[in-house]
């Protein structure tokens, strides 16, 4: 059995995942809000209680965050850096964790958590090398290889959300978009359900959640449905540029806007012309786990012993 705990920015949720990839237990609890060692406090609580559910001695632990920790600092501490969830930015979470357990952790990247989580049980367990996409509030990604993390020195590998849209813009937005890391026309400015949002709004004049965009494609809106079209040529455009760079056997998409149907017959053939090929091999796949993937594949983050 491998714990894995997935801390949310509303909910903290725990498992106990067994060797076949079954959650066997699971605990949800409140995240408190805008309180570092209350945050600490209930992480070590929901991974007590696990410990206790288990039937094997001590458990492995793994934690997915939003954000992730910083590569040593000169005191040799790393610090929680990039997190929607501020009140961890600049805290030694891990060490703090690990202090309170008497043993050692894991941590990772959410994102990372979500494409462990699909590469080991779900959606993209027969292939070897995997990018996995968040489309959701924000957008992120991470690789793995072999049912591995790959990292990198900087812990950023995937992060592909702040990467600028390729070339010939003007084809895929209107006018430039200001993002919030301070450069223009970010992947994430077009593919968040917020660059969706934008893109019909420029379109239309009409401003519609993203959720109810894709809900007006599904049942014929022609707005809508040119709306999603423009959003399934940005994706593929975004995407290509991955399969150029890494060439994985499968691209899963993770977050709220991987609910799209439309994306998964049309992406793929958009993205011909773009990848450096005669004929576009990669598969792109829905995810197998939904809210369930960060601790499914915070419990990843250890091998199986
Ligand atoms: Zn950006």
């Amino acid at each position: 059995m491998r714990i894995g705990v997935d801390l949310g920015g509303t909910k903290i949720e725990g498992i106990l995942l067994s060797p076949s990839g079954e959650v066997a237990e699971k605990i949800r609890v409140d995240t408190p809000t805008r309180k570092y060692l209350e945050t600490v406090d209930a992480l070590c609580e929901v991974i007590d209680q696990l410990q206790l559910l288990s039937p094997s001695k001590q458990c492995s632990v793994g934690i997915g965050t939003p954000g992730a920790l910083s590569p040593s600092n000169e005191n040799g501490l790393e610090l929680m850096k990039n997190c929607n969830s501020i009140c961890l930015n600049g805290e030694p979470l891990k060490v703090d964790i690990e202090n309170r357990l008497g043993y050692a952790t894991r941590i990772e990247n959410d994102a990372n958590c979500f494409v462990l989580s699909e590469a080991c049980y779900g959606a993209a367990v027969s292939a070897r090398t995997v990018f996995g996409a968040i489309l959701g509030t924000g957008t992120g990604g991470g690789i793995v290889i072999d049912k591995q993390l790959h990292t990198g020195p900087n812990r950023i590998a995937g992060e592909w959300g702040h990467n600028c849209i390729p070339s010939s813009v003007r084809e895929l937005i209107a006018q430039d978009r200001q993002c919030y890391c301070g450069r223009k026309n970010c992947n994430e400015t077009v593919l968040s359900g917020r660059g969706l949002k934008q893109s019909h709004l420029e379109k239309t004049g009409i401003e519609l959640e993203a959720v109810e965009i894709a809900r007006l494609a599904t049942s014929g809106d022609v707005a809508a449905i040119e709306t999603i079209q423009i959003y399934c040529k940005q994706l593929a455009r975004c995407l290509s540029t991955v399969v150029n760079l890494l060439d994985p056997d499968m691209i899963v998409l993770g977050g709220g806007l991987s609910n799209i149907t439309q994306l998964y017959a049309q992406v793929p053939y958009l993205m011909d012309g773009y990848v450096f090929t005669d004929n576009v091999l990669t598969m792109l796949a829905a995810p197998k786990f939904g809210d369930a993937s960060g601790a499914i594949g915070a419990a990843c983050l250890w091998p199986l012993v």
